[in-house]
This record gives C-alpha cells, sequence and structure tokens, in this order.
C-alpha cells in the first residue's frame, strides 16, 4: 500500500511538532524517517497510524484520503520500542492474539491460527520458543516476537518506533539485517523511526530527514549521503570537517587556502563553508609551495583497517578529522606533529545565509 501526507500541521499547545510536512513513502518500500530527539518523527508516525490527528492537511492510502479514518480502518502493525507483549501469555499466544480478537465471521480457525503462528515463527527464526513465556526471552527475542505478531494480521502498511532502540550495539546490528532480509522476503510498505543514521543508511530502501517538524531532505541513502541538500543533513548522517571562508567568484578562500566553488560562481564575497568528510581528504608530506591546507599531525589511531588523523591549521583552533587507509598511511610513515598538506577530494560549499 502506498502512503502519502500532504501539508500536515501538528501543534501541541503553541509547539508545532510538524510544519507542512509533505512526503510519499512508497509502496514496498522500507523508509526510515531520520532525525534528532524531538523532530517530530513520532508523531508523524502516529498521524500514518491514526492515532493521532493532524491540525490541517490529508493523508491518502492507496492514493484515497484515510484522513478521518480511524486506527482500526487503515490496517497498520506496529513494533515500538518497549513493545509490551503480554506477560502471562506463552510466546505462541501472544503471536496468535490478533487472529483470536478478530470478530467472528473472518476470525481463522484454531487449525489455521496454528498454520499461521507457526509459519512466522518460523519466519522470525524463533520456532524454538514458542512455548515460553516474554520474561525468559532476550531483549532481540521480545522484538522479533513482537514483529512476528503484527505480523500475523498481515497488515499492508508496518510502522516501527525506534524498535531496537533499548538493545545493546551488537544485537541491534544484527537485527537490522535481519529486518532487511525479512522486509525483502515480505515487501510490505514500513516506516522505520530512528535517530541513527547508521541504522538508516544500512537498512533503508529510502531516507527521510526530518528537523525541528520539517523535512530537510528525502530520498535513496546513498544520494542523501552523498548530495546532501542542506548542512544540517551534511552534519546529521555523519562526521564532517567544517571550513569558514569567504566565496568570492568560484572560489572558496580559508585562511592560506583555496576550494573550488563552480557552484557559486555568481557569489561576491560572500561567506560560506566548506563541508568535506574525513574520509574524502588526501594527505601528503609537507613541501615547499605546496597547494593545500598546511597542518599539523596531532594525534593518530590507527587500529583496524583504516587510520584515523587529528589535524591542525596553525592559524585555526579547530581540529580536522581524516581517514585514511591503514595502507596509505605506513606508505607516508607519518610521526605525530610533522607537518603536513591536506587536500580533500570532494567539498560541499553551502553559503551561510543559506545554513
Ligand atoms: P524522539 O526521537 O525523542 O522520540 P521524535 O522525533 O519522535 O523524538 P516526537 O515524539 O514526534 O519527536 O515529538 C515532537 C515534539 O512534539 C517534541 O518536542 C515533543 O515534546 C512534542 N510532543 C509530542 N507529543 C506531545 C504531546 N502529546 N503533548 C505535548 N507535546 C508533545
Amino acid at each position: 500500500m502506498s502512503i502519502e501526507v500532504r501539508n500536515i500541521h501538528k501543534r501541541f499547545g503553541n509547539f508545532a511538532a510538524l510544519n507542512d510536512v509533505s512526503l510519499k513513502f512508497p509502496d514496498g518500500k522500507l523508509t526510515a524517517l531520520l532525525g534528532p530527539s524531538g523532530c517530530g518523527k513520532t508523531t508523524l508516525l502516529r498521524i500514518v497510524a491514526g492515532l493521532e490527528f493532524p491540525d490541517s492537511g490529508q493523508i491518502l492510502l492507496d492514493n484515497e484520503s484515510a484522513t478521518e479514518r480511524h486506527v482500526r480502518e487503515r490496517q497498520v502493525g506496529f513494533v515500538f520500542q518497549h513493545y509490551a507483549l503480554f506477560k502471562h501469555m506463552s510466546v505462541f499466544e501472544n503471536i496468535a492474539f490478533g487472529l483470536r480478537v478478530k470478530p467472528r465471521r473472518n476470525r481463522p480457525s484454531e487449525a489455521q491460527i496454528r498454520e499461521k503462528v507457526t509459519r512466522l515463527l518460523e519466519l522470525v527464526q524463533l520456532d524454538w520458543l514458542a512455548d515460553r513465556k516474554p520474561s525468559a526471552l532476550s531483549g532481540g527475542q521480545r522484538q522479533r516476537i513482537a514483529l512476528a505478531r503484527a505480523l500475523a494480521v498481515e497488515p499492508r502498511v508496518l510502522l516501527l518506533d525506534e524498535p531496537f532502540g533499548a538493545l545493546d550495539a551488537q544485537v541491534r546490528k544484527e537485527l537490522r539485517r535481519w529486518l532487511r532480509r525479512l522486509h525483502d522476503e515480505l515487501q510490505v510498505t514500513s516506516i522505520f523511526v530512528t535517530h541513527d543514521q547508521e541504522e538508516a543508511l544500512e537498512v533503508a530502501d529510502e531516507i527521510v530527514v526530518m528537523n525541528r517538524g520539517r523535512i530537510e531532505q528525502a530520498g535513496a541513502p546513498a544520494s542523501v549521503y552523498n548530495q546532501p541538500a542542506t548542512p544540517f543533513v551534511y552534519s546529521f548522517l555523519g562526521n564532517v570537517n567544517l571550513f569558514h571562508g569567504r566565496v568570492h567568484n568560484g572560489f572558496l578562500e580559508t585562511g592560506d587556502a583555496a576550494f573550488d566553488a563552480p557552484e557559486h560562481r555568481d557569489a561576491r564575497d560572500t561567506s560560506g563553508t566548506a563541508y568535506v568528510r574525513p574520509h574524502d581528504i588526501d594527505i601528503e608530506r609537507y613541501t615547499e609551495g605546496a597547494r593545500g591546507l598546511v597542518v599539523r599531525l596531532e594525534r593518530v589511531h590507527a587500529i583496524g583497517p583504516l587510520a584515523q588523523l587529528e589535524l591542525r591549521r596553525s592559524d585555526n583552533a579547530e581540529l580536522i578529522e581524516a581517514v585514511i587507509s591503514q595502507e596509505r598511511y605506513s606508505q607516508l610513515q607519518l610521526k605525530e606533529h610533522e607537518t603536513l598538506v591536506v587536500r580533500p577530494r570532494q567539498v560541499h560549499i553551502f553559503l551561510d545565509q543559506a545554513a
């Protein structure tokens, strides 16, 4: 089922939690709503679900208006961060619950329920836990059961609100890969709320970056990561070095260096900021007359396949972070405190008034 929200506004008292949000969630895709705490992700999810109603705006399900439809009429399944499974029921009965409470006319038979729950337990790879109570499960297992329970009623939309938020990093990583595979198999339209950019980039088909009740950018993970539309998206999606300077005639001048800024050819002495990711920086040993930013190497963390360098310009207190391959690092034979030249391979320049 495709989902579209149009011009959604939602206030809580004087606070605008959603401010003119318009968005399409493609049919069968897994979309991540990503943004800092309080940006309105959960509010948008609850509005899609029909648990909350917008002050103005429209919701369309499969191109039909559903703005007034109640949660029961929207065929949605939920998984929350702390999903309260019924403590007194076995795993099997927890999953069966949604089927048993269906109105008599479309309630499946006992044999059908048994078959379905068994299939769902296999799907979430926990069939050996059918008879356990939730208290005897790990956090990760509970969330997989919560997902099986949400899927039992064959929702047309699956809404996941930080489903792995309460789990430790390792389990979280495993579960998000598992969710990705499960989604590939089922292809039910899903919206996944997270404030973890790595999680969103790894799991989602589409990413929607939100900030202060608005959408900053929506698109495929690679395009949002590689072509951030705003300074906020750039900083939120990963580590970034900022170089402030003046933009003039297609260049940003910062200290003794200049970066090409062809997209700002018409700018005349405007203040701007260059955004450079740590892995988009080339490092050379300093030689007289070298082009680039002259820096001093302050610290190196060289564990694993990458070496992380902390660099500092002489005219600037701000640290520059660069990440290079371990191979390149040993080739250069860098020593702490030596002078280097830094050349960014990829630079994004935003004029400051647009920030
Ligand atoms: P988090 O990642 O912390 O869950 P979020 O992006 O999901 O954040 P929301 O839960 O959508 O954010 O909340 C958006 C804003 O609206 C927050 O500032 C929140 O305090 C406020 N808000 C949400 N629900 C209510 C409510 N029922 N009454 C008053 N304010 C609310």
